[in-house]
């Protein structure tokens, strides 16, 4: 089969790999039918995080059950599925609190940029939809591998929910699906930070009710002006880089939240946050505990996050999902095997 393998900072390629096998009982081999560049694989490919040696990359993904180890109960081959960036047992006692993302038993995927992709902890990580889904429902329920749940892991996080003020930091996929995210918890005001266009455009569309061009300091109090000067109830950072966690500090009012997701490159300054009462809570997302609920919402049509995939390009084209991401010419890459 062939599959992405990233040999260098900007240097992803198409590869023949070895074709994945059942290892464990609890197994599962998936043919893909679409997957997608994230914006952590961008860390490798701008040389911030190292690259050792080539790896095949890609984490996010939908496709059709090939294969199932002896053990898998809950899938079977022909089923359409859907599984989270971050494979868990879903039975471990972490797993039974909500916080799969931790799972005790944890594991990675070996590249799922790919024709086909070994899934670890089938019956945990998978999740089967009834029959299969209609063509134009793909891109949504590849976002909820990830960023949809991201997003929405970023607003559960800060405690968004009815009457709330929200402010996002971040217009990439998983900001944009923190917009959708906070709407759907029942949020008044969605602030969605952005100075590009098309993703303003994709912001409206998730129905953020306000936009704030300005960054850092001059962010935050745009935020504070449209918040009775004193910021938002609940912020979401969905960068991780200094200057955005920082916008996020500045964003808060005292008293309120902050959700963290983005992978964090930098620090929060805590002893700021303890005085004006700030709780900061996040971390990579529990999909499997998220995706029941989401896929339900996908599947009825209530949300479209599929809207952040601006580029759908063949497997073969890897190389140009990532660069039009890198170069922020697409807001997120869609590949078909
Ligand atoms: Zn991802
Ligand atoms: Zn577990």
């Amino acid at each position: 089969m062939f599959g992405a393998v990233i040999h260098a900072p900007g240097d992803v390629r198409y590869e023949e790999r070895p074709d994945p096998t059942i290892l464990e009982p609890s197994d599962a081999i998936v043919r893909t039918v679409a997957a997608c560049v994230c914006g952590s694989d961008l860390w490798r490919y701008r040389g911030i995080a190292p690259v050792p040696k080539p790896t095949p990359i890609g984490h996010e993904f939908c496709g059709v059950v090939e294969e199932v180890g002896d053990a898998v109960t809950t899938v079977k081959p022909g089923d359409f599925v859907v599984g989270g960036f971050n494979p868990s047992d879903n039975t471990c006692p972490v797993c039974r609190k909500g916080a799969q993302a931790n799972c005790l038993h944890g594991a990675h995927y070996d590249g799922a940029q790919a024709d086909r992709i070994r899934i670890p902890w089938a019956d945990g990580t998978l999740l089967a939809t009834p029959g299969t889904p209609d063509e134009d429902l793909i891109p949504s329920i590849l976002t909820l591998s990830d960023v949809m749940c991201t997003g929405w892991h970023a607003a559960v996080s800060a405690n968004v929910g009815p009457g709330r003020s929200v402010a996002v930091v971040g217009d990439g996929a998983v900001g944009l699906c923190a917009v959708l995210a906070s709407v759907q918890l029942g949020a008044e005001t969605v602030i969605a930070m952005s100075r590009h266009d098309n993703r303003r455009r994709v912001a409206r569309e998730f129905g953020a009710t306000h936009i704030v061009t300005e960054r850092d300091e001059a962010g935050a109090e745009a935020v504070k002006a449209l918040t009775n000067g004193i910021g938002a109830d609940c912020v979401l950072e969905c960068v991780g880089t200094e200057s955005a966690r920082l916008q996020a500090v500045g964003a808060i009012r005292p008293g309120g939240d902050i959700g963290l997701v983005g992978v964090p490159h930098g620090d929060l300054p805590i002893n700021d946050l303890f005085w004006r009462n700030v709780g900061v809570k996040g971390g990579p997302a529990h999909v499997r505990s998220y995706l029941p609920h989401l896929l339900e919402l996908v599947l009825d049509r209530t949300i479209n996050p599929g809207l952040v995939f601006d580029l759908d390009l063949p497997l073969s084209e890897i190389g140009e999902a990532y660069a039009a991401m890198d170069e922020r010419r697409a807001i997120k890459s869609l590949v078909r095997p």
